[in-house]
């Protein structure tokens, strides 16, 4: 019986010879042999060294890639579970083809160098859909580019999978019975808020329900949802679509991100109406979030008769499983946590570093955060627009524990190490 014909690849760019970026690294060569190169015309051309740092970017698991012209060089950075690793410094004659290639991929304007540009195309690598979001903006010299790297075939994570503790995951499953209100997942940029507000989604999903979402651009596919996704063109915003899909008759409105106002007034509208809204946004706590909409210039009567929860994460380094190992911290690094523990124990962990982890000691990612669920009490405060403090006061009355407490719990547990609890939280 003949075999049958190979799966058909998913569509990707051309591919291009691969370069040996190492041999081309500024800082291991001379400036003659570089002069040489460039005169011998025997370095790569910019279109293939920018394929080559796809490949690798894609393959390694990176979030995003650092294209910045620094002194005596074009430094390119990929950044892996939140910190930056340098992968190769390019003579800096290079840059304006660099740039100009990865303006020619995002669609932007080649001649615009004074202006910061944004833009976003798709490609595959190693088998796998990726959506690459382009951000160029002009610097003392030349231009400095950022791509974010959005992995679209990835599956939605369950909630269970991001790993909350458990009585924070019971907080969410909580929050998610409720039929109706504002229900915000926040956090710093890159804080894993868009996987917790899907998982969420995900988590709630029934057959009877209706389910639309409005993002820009649409991150993960609900199978089940109808998704509205910005046009690139701004014909319309997400206010707009908003009152389109209320007139819809939803159950449930995923929105993508708050970012101004005009969204945060039409999704506590929506809210309002019988909805529950889920949406991410910025901020640098949970209860902050309540204090930035209200500043955002949100009616206090709508907040506090819609707004359900918040909650705030942020997405700690895990110590790597195989080179594990226990010590005796010393005092300035138990100085450091025990204030955030009921009890010390008496070792803690860190990675020694090995082959699996590239030396780094840390393997994958894991959530902390901290959880408000609104009672009355806090509705009131919302309403009387009361000082932070006064909030925080009261969420802990009805049990709030701050990211800081998850935080150590997690490093007494043995799962993260001291130090990654001082780099991610301060
Ligand atoms: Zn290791």
């Amino acid at each position: 019986m003949p075999l049958p014909p190979p799966a058909q690849p998913l569509q990707g760019p051309p591919a291009a010879p691969r370069v040996p970026l190492e041999q081309i690294d500024v800082r291991s060569l001379s400036k003659e042999k570089i002069r040489e190169l460039f005169r011998s015309g025997r370095l790569p051309t910019a279109e293939n060294i920018v394929e080559e740092i796809f490949v690798r970017s894609t393959k390694s698991g990176s979030t995003d890639i650092h294209f910045e012209p620094v002194e005596g060089e074009l430094r390119i950075r990929l950044g892996h579970e939140g910190v930056l690793k340098r992968l190769v410094s390019l003579p800096p004659d290079m840059t304006e083809n660099v740039m100009s290639v990865l303006k020619t991929r995002g669609g932007l304007n080649q001649f615009e160098k004074k202006k910061p540009q944004e833009g976003r195309f798709s490609a595959a690598y190693h088998g796998e859909q990726y959506d690459f979001r382009l951000s160029i903006i002009p610097v003392l010299i030349g231009e400095r580019a950022e791509i974010r790297l959005l992995h679209k075939t990835q599956r939605i994570a369950r909630l269970e999978e991001l790993g909350f503790s458990q009585k924070s995951f019971d907080a969410i499953t909580q929050l998610l019975k409720q039929p109706k209100g504002l229900l915000l997942v926040t956090g710093p940029s890159g804080s894993g808020k868009t996987t917790t507000v899907f998982a969420a989604t995900n988590a709630i999903e029934t057959p009877e329900k209706c389910i639309i979402t409005v993002e820009d651009p649409v991150e993960y596919k609900l199978p089940y949802a109808s998704q509205v996704q910005l046009p690139s063109d701004r014909s319309f915003n997400f206010a707009d679509a908003l009152r389109a899909i209320l007139r819809q008759n939803p159950n449930v409105i995923l929105i993508g991100e708050i970012r101004d106002a005009e969204t945060g007034i039409v999704a506590s509208e929506a809210a309002l109406t019988g909805n529950l809204v889920l949406s991410t946004m910025l901020s640098t706590d949970a209860l902050g979030a309540i204090h930035r909409l209200l500043n955002l210039g949100i009616q206090p009567f709508w907040l506090a008769s819609t707004m359900v929860g918040v909650i705030y994460q942020q997405l700690i380094r895990k110590i790597c499983p195989d080179c594990k190992e226990e010590y005796q911290a010393p005092e300035n690094e138990l100085a450091l946590i025990t204030p955030h523990l009921q009890s010390a124990p008496q070792f803690f962990s860190r990675g020694k570093g090995c082959q699996n982890c590239g030396s780094t000691g840390y393997k994958g990612r894991t959530a902390i955060g901290e959880i408000v669920s609104v009672s009355m009490e806090l509705r009131d405060l919302i309403l009387q627009q009361a000082s932070l403090i006064k909030m925080r006061e009261e969420a802990a009355r009805h049990g709030f524990q701050g990211i800081r407490v998850d935080a150590a719990e997690k490093v007494a547990a043995g799962l993260t190490t001291i130090s990654e609890f001082i780099r991610v939280l301060g």
